[in-house]
């Protein structure tokens, strides 16, 4: 059955009803903390372990290591919050609008290893990810027109709102571009207009000067914490050169971007105890005519602080860190303990 939409006429904000989700398997007792080590190699329970194929849709696209066994996976979400529909339809319901839920879901599953995390795969293992990451956006974006924003998100641990501990990203597609998307666009291109540079491009050689908020840098990538940071130890990793198209991202990008996230997710593990986190890659949406201001980036968003009534009140967030400090927690130049 076709999800819907509703939009609420007071918040301009759209909420996604996909019912259906009720019946996805929960592991949430195997919480990710104390982390990885309490779990087994494979779980005959998992859909994501070898030999649990049959609980799987169809496998769309793989990699493999030297010896020809498969590394990452990329299958259709069995209980996704947006389905693929050709028609897209409104509906009135007195004052209130609804519209079809269209867009499309894919997990990508990250190992076949049970109990690993990013942080201990090997470098080049990584960068199969990064790789799967780039090869299904593509796909995404050229075979689904009507598909307007595609994000890229991984949820590790049981705050963070997994269902599932088996390591995996997924990858939405959404034939709709929501108020969140629309704003920072709206305020990229704002920007773009009165100064002639992206606002990004403006950011990170900013932060680069200023060096007082850097996680870590690469050839191609510059991980900082941002200076309005929402949450602790909040990271950001956007290319140093002017990018609005993740699907643009070359071999050897792929490599330095792999270095940059497996870099800045073990500096939050080992500095940090490993938090619970999201992290989303944001692209452009489609048909904006001039790309000029939009720049792609990756935020990790640790789920060390509960939302509370305040935020929920004001939409204002409350952050008890200084980026500043944060950033020199994440380098190793400080510790998480106050100094006596
Ligand atoms: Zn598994
Ligand atoms: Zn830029």
């Amino acid at each position: 059955m076709a999800g819907i939409i509703r939009f609420n006429e007071l918040t301009q904000q759209l909420v996604v009803y996909a019912t259906d989700r009720a019946n996805r398997p929960m592991q949430k007792e195997e919480s990710r903390t104390p982390k990885t080590d309490d779990l087994p190699v494979r779980d005959v329970r998992c859909p994501f372990c070898p030999g649990n194929e049959g609980q799987i849709p169809e496998i769309l696209y793989e990699t493999s290591d030297k010896n020809g066994e498969w590394r990452t996976r990329a299958v259709l979400n069995k209980y996704p919050a947006l389905t693929y529909e050709k028609q897209i339809e409104d509906y009135k319901t007195g004052i209130y609008t609804s519209v079809t839920a269209c867009g499309r879901n894919e997990v990508i599953i990250e190992s076949p290893i049970h109990n690993i995390d990013i942080t201990q795969m090997p470098q080049e293992h990584v960068e199969q990810i990064i790789e799967t990451y780039v090869k299904r956006y593509k796909f995404i974006y050229e075979n689904y027109k009507e598909i307007q924003n595609i994000i890229i998100f991984r949820n590790h641990g049981a705050d963070s709102g997994t269902s599932l501990v088996h390591p995996h990203s997924q990858i939405a597609g959404i034939a709709f571009t929501p108020k969140y998307i629309t704003d920072k666009e709206t305020a990229a291109k704002n920007h773009y207009e009165k100064q002639n540079h992206c606002l990004i491009c403006d950011m990170v050689e900013y932060e680069m000067q200023e060096n007082e908020r850097m996680v870590y840098q690469n050839k191609a990538f510059y991980c900082f914490v941002p200076f309005a940071a929402e949450v602790p130890f909040e990271i950001w990793i956007a290319p140093k050169a002017h990018e609005g198209e993740f699907l643009n991202l070359g071999d050897k990008d792929q490599i330095e971007l792999a270095d940059a996230l497996k870099t800045s997710l073990t500096r939050l593990t080992i500095r940090i105890n490993d938090p619970d986190y999201n992290y989303v890659i944001y692209s452009g949406s489609r048909g904006e005519k001039t790309r000029g201001h939009l720049h792609w980036y990756l935020r990790i968003r640790p789920r060390t602080e509960k939302t509370a009534g305040f935020e929920i009140g004001t939409g204002v967030h409350i952050n008890p860190n200084l980026p500043e400090s944060d950033a020199k927690i994440l380098r190793g130049e400080a510790s998480i303990l106050p100094d006596r």
